[in-house]
């Protein structure tokens, strides 16, 4: 094995290293995201609609494509120092069982109580609430980590936190729910009799097992119902990225410490948000063109917005209560398999990752939930880390880059995102390991319905 490197298995900044900004990387697109659209207008909305649902200060976050950085406000920076920096790993172990030529690190955020990378943005959105004089925020989880890192974050600053949790992870994650009511969230499952969204989908679909579009509806509709709420979102919207650079800004300083040079950027794709925020700083230099990065991001073949879907206008949540975002998206009714595991079961992704991807800054790869599995049981095996289902995309690509190097005999530097910890899902481990886990891949049919649901203009076009 050849010493291109030599550094320590775990390179970790100081604590006065910890980026004192955030970066936008909008700021250097130069042809940005769509705007948001009110879906009866069509017209893009302003700070004036947006704020009854969100903060202020994050409504101007979310619509300023042009400030570059954002100091972090001190009371998030102090709390950003009980978990962070977070380690960038040189995963030596894991090159050597694959006998590959390439040099693989990866970042990771798993190393606070919620288990992801998520706290480094509800940190930032609960802060702004509590700056507004609001009471509380409302929010959905799907899989649970965002949930736990908004309860976390409230009970930090004093909030209330009303979580509607997808019905099936809520029954089949009874420990995270525990942890979220430990930290003083209200955790309430979706669909649910408590809102007219929540009755009107039971109505049409009872016994429906509820989905991340759906408890979206109900938490918005409980946010501006209620005086002195207001709705937050862990993935997808330009803020979200924005708070998410701070990954990114740390592996960029790491990586400049320790004279790393990625060659290969690797992140899964849910809503997009790790992804963004690992990439800003790396996107940021490819934007201004002063230097290049082969840019992956890495979805389930049983949700593929990328590599399936279509780049349009459309709903981000089922009860089409959101505004209207221009996104690769499946159609909000699209509803994954049961079986799939984890997150990444959102329908669209960040308009931000998808104009970007859409122009070839970056491209995307679907794997299967088997594969995905099989890289997360020699990922812990040899690096020791239990990696969340979410996490082994990004693993089982680097994976399969690291094996072609090894077929070329190319000498590449791959970083990934490790965004979190499994031990929550061990149900999928245990299907794993027990080989009943099952690797549906939507057929067209199955897309074509979803696809069906997208908002068309009156000829029958979509919005684009
Ligand atoms: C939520 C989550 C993801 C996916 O969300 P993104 O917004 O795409 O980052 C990935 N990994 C973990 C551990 C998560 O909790």
């Amino acid at each position: 094995m050849s010493k291109k490197y030599d550094v320590p298995y775990k390179m970790y900044l100081e604590e006065k290293e910890i980026p004192k900004k955030w970066y936008n990387v909008r700021s250097d697109m130069k042809v940005k995201q769509a705007p948001l659209l009110n879906p009866g207008t069509l017209q893009p909305m302003g700070a004036a609609d947006l704020s009854p649902v969100f903060c202020e200060e994050l409504v101007a976050q979310e619509l300023d494509d042009a400030t570059a950085y954002y100091d972090i406000p001190d009371e998030i920076h102090d709390f950003y120092k009980i978990y962070r920096p977070s380690p960038l790993m040189h995963a030596e172990y894991l090159e050597k069982a694959l006998d590959t030529p390439a040099h693989i690190f990866y970042k990771f955020e798993g190393n606070n109580t919620s288990g992801s990378h998520k706290l480094n943005s509800a940190l930032a959105q609960a802060y702004y609430a509590k700056k507004q004089g609001l009471k509380g925020v409302t929010t959905e989880t799907g899989a649970g980590q965002w949930g736990t890192a908004l309860s976390m974050a409230c009970a930090f600053f004093g909030l209330d936190c009303k979580v509607y949790m997808v019905k099936v992870s809520y029954e089949q994650k009874p420990f995270r729910r525990e942890v979220m009511r430990t930290y003083g969230a209200e955790v309430t499952p979706s669909p649910s009799d408590t809102t007219n969204i929540g009755r009107e989908i039971l109505k049409a679909h009872p016994g429906t097992t509820g989905s991340l579009g759906c408890a979206i509806s109900e938490a918005v509709e409980v946010a501006v119902t209620n005086e002195g709420y207001r709705y937050v979102l862990g993935s997808v919207l330009n803020q979200v990225l924005l708070h998410q650079s701070v990954i990114g800004l740390e592996t960029k300083a790491a990586c400049d410490k320790y004279g790393i040079k990625p060659d290969m950027i690797i992140g899964c794709a849910g809503g997009g948000s790790n992804l963004g925020g690992l990439i800003a700083p790396f996107m940021g230099e490819k934007l201004r063109g002063e230097a290049d990065y082969d840019i992956i991001a890495v979805e389930p073949a049983s949700c593929p917005s990328f590599t399936r879907g279509k780049y349009v206008y459309d709903f981000c949540d089922t009860g089409m209560v959101t505004p209207l975002a221009k996104m690769y998206t499946l159609g909000h009714d699209f509803i994954p398999s049961a079986n799939h595991a984890g997150g990444l079961r959102f329908h669209g992704m960040s308009p931000v990752l998808s104009q970007l991807y859409h122009d070839g800054y970056m491209r995307a790869v679907s794997v299967e939930q088997t594969e995905v599995f099989k890289a997360a049981e020699l990922f812990a095996r040899t690096e020791g880390i239990l990696p969340a289902p979410e996490s082994s995309h990004a693993i089982r690509t680097a994976i399969d880059e690291a094996l072609k190097c090894k077929e070329t005999g190319e000498e590449k530097t791959i970083v990934f995102g490790l965004t979190g910890t499994g031990y929550f899902d061990m149900v999928a481990y245990e299907q794993f390991n027990n080989g009943t886990m099952n690797d549906y891949i939507p057929t067209d049919e199955d897309l074509a319905k979803g696809f069906a649901s997208i908002p068309k203009r009156s000829d029958g076009s979509y919005i684009e």
